[in-house]
């Protein structure tokens, strides 16, 4: 997906899904987005890595498994390890927000994390 404009309705949607993330970590979401890409595989997404976002890889493998979201920055050993696996990363937010954009259902996510 290449640069893209959000409609306010689905940023604001975005918002309300995660109340409690702060204004940077939804900044972080939208500047990922052109980095999405759809996998093959229904339930798979990869985000390119992005050094100015902080990541160590150039691919990171987001997952959406029984109602859950799952990224690969979560099961690699790191630094940030324990902290990414209890807060939800922001590649994961980017493939929620690039779904959110595409119009394919969301509620699902609901209280998943
Ligand atoms: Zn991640």
């Amino acid at each position: 997906m290449s640069r893209v404009d959000i409609p306010p309705k689905i940023l604001q949607k975005f918002r309300e899904m995660f109340p409690n993330k702060s204004t940077s970590w939804i900044r972080r979401c939208i500047a990922r987005l052109p980095d999405v890409v759809e996998g093959k595989v229904r339930g798979v997404w990869f985000v390119r890595g992005n050094a100015k976002l902080g990541d160590a890889y150039s691919q990171y493998i987001v997952k959406y498994i029984a109602g859950k979201y799952m990224c690969s920055c979560m099961e690699r050993e790191r630094p940030y390890h324990s902290r990414r696996r209890k807060e939800l990363c922001t590649h994961v937010g980017a493939v929620i927000l690039y779904r959110l954009l595409k119009g394919e259902i969301i509620c699902e996510t609901g209280a998943s994390y």
